[in-house]
């Protein structure tokens, strides 16, 4: 097949958000929010706000704070995020280039190559399904989708019998915008009320494409679901150990300070304290993030019943990181507390609660880092063929500077990982008894182990 267009000079740029410093491990001691305090959870209702312009947000979320009193920190992070009218996503929604940070594929295109290749010859271990949906959740920019597409289009013959459909879960109306650009040209029509999708267009390649912003709204059937920074940009709860017991961090208006926000503890157990610790817990500072949690319920559910697989890539640890909450703005570390809104929030993922979340339901693969990830899906030979391919030394020192960025264990190389949620047959060992002795032995998944394609 020939070359793949190489990466623009222009969307080179350093990977802000995996190459911030170390995080604080240690919380510091905060004040405790008055006892009367109690209407915790009524608090931000996510309505949006007529006010447009910057500290509108802010003013937002202190007059309910004087109203209310404190919110959890994902009742923050939900505002700040994702408000209808104020959010980050939903008006700015920085990803890239000019915006506040910049992620995989957006800095080369060999990343989305190689997750194209992986739901390929899973599809291929599968059994070449007749049909099946590519589920992306929090498309960005559209450029992954992008990418993936190219590569069933340059493996069209291999997919030829194969009906495929792209389904995008974004709230963002600001994103949805840019990916419908991206990915149709532009040429999009708005889905009518009935339809579960808000939006829907044919890709470049003739694909069709729908736009949704729940996942529960994705019409059920054999899918591939992709996660790509998405799990990170979700709500969490955070929670301290304290001499009383454990305690939740609460967001408060700072009385001394008009119109700035501080981070307090709960003065009792809060329902959250209550559900989400577990007895065996050792450290001291913990953050959860429950819609994460039921995401990747409904992902397993939905595998378990129509098949699939999903690939779930970001930063993120396995259940031993503390405070990790932080913002980004103009490729820098932002206070998360300060103008919420304009800033993107985020907190590593918990691989060891998404794995705990799948419930059994399905097999769980990872986290595995991306460096070896990529290696496994055969970056090494793509980058090979793409620097032959290309005459001039800017386009060579680009592709292995981007290589270097997605590889290099100081940069995005080991801080970033790869899970997999995967139907129990597909990792079935050969020899158990339930298995027809005629077929052959199923190939290992590609990726968490070396790429075979046969
Ligand atoms: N996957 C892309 C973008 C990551 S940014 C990339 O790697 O470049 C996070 C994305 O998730 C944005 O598209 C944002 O609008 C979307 N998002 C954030 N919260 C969401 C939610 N609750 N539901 C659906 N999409 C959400």
């Amino acid at each position: 097949s020939p070359p793949l267009p190489t990466v623009s000079a222009a969307s080179l740029r350093f990977p802000s958000r995996s190459s911030r410093g170390r995080p604080t491990e240690l919380f510091p001691p905060l004040p405790t929010a008055p006892a009367a305090a109690t209407r915790l959870f009524s608090a931000a209702g996510g309505e949006a706000e007529a006010a447009g312009g910057d500290g509108a947000m802010l003013r937002h979320l202190a007059r309910k704070l004087r109203a209310s009193g404190p919110v959890t920190v994902a009742e923050y992070m939900r505002e700040a995020l994702t408000n209808p009218g104020q959010g980050y996503y939903t008006r700015r929604g920085g990803v890239g280039e000019s915006g506040d940070f910049i992620t995989s594929p957006e800095i080369s295109q060999v990343f989305g190559e190689l997750i194209g290749i992986w739901y390929i010859s899973e599809w291929m271990a599968m059994g070449k399904p007749s049909t099946f949906q590519l589920v992306e959740l929090g498309p960005g920019r559209g450029t992954l989708t992008e990418d993936i597409l190219r590569v069933f289009q340059q493996l069209a013959s291999v997919l030829s019998k194969c009906d495929v459909s792209v389904h995008l879960v974004e709230v963002s109306p600001k994103l949805s915008e840019i990916q419908a650009v991206m990915l149709t040209g532009g040429k999009v029509q708005p889905s009518p009320e009935d339809e579960s999708a808000y939006m829907k267009g044919i890709s470049k390649t003739g694909i069709p494409i729908f736009w949704y912003r729940d996942i529960q709204d994705v019409p059920p059937g054999y899918s591939f679901y992709l996660a790509h920074e998405f799990f990170d940009a979700l709500p969490i709860h955070k929670f301290q150990r304290t001499e009383k017991g454990w305690r939740e961090v609460l967001v408060d208006i700072d009385p001394e300070v008009p119109d700035q926000l501080r981070f307090v503890l709960s003065p009792s157990r809060t329902p959250a304290t209550q559900n989400f610790i577990q007895p065996e817990e050792t450290r001291d500072h913990v953050e959860v993030c429950p819609e994460a949690g039921v995401i990747v319920q409904r992902l397993a559910s939905r595998i378990e019943k129509d098949g699939g697989a999903a690939l779930v890539a970001d930063y993120g640890h396995d259940g031993t990181k503390t405070d990790t909450f932080r913002g980004f703005r103009n490729h820098k570390l932002h206070d998360v507390l300060s103008a919420p809104g304009t800033a993107d929030l985020t907190a590593d993922v918990d691989f060891s609660y998404l794995r705990k979340m799948a419930q059994g339901k399905t097999a769980t693969l990872g986290p595995i880092k991306q460096r070896e990830f990529l290696k496994n899906m055969g970056i090494d030979l793509r980058l090979q063929v793409l620097l032959q391919n290309s005459g001039d030394t800017a386009t060579r020192e680009q592709l292995l500077h981007s290589y270097d960025m997605l590889m290099n264990p100081e940069k995005m190389g080991d801080c970033f990982n790869f899970f997999a949620l995967l139907p129990h047959q597909r990792l079935a060992h050969p020899d158990k008894k339930d298995k027809p002795k005629s077929k052959s032995p199923l190939p290992p998944v590609a990726g968490f182990n070396e790429l075979l394609l046969k």
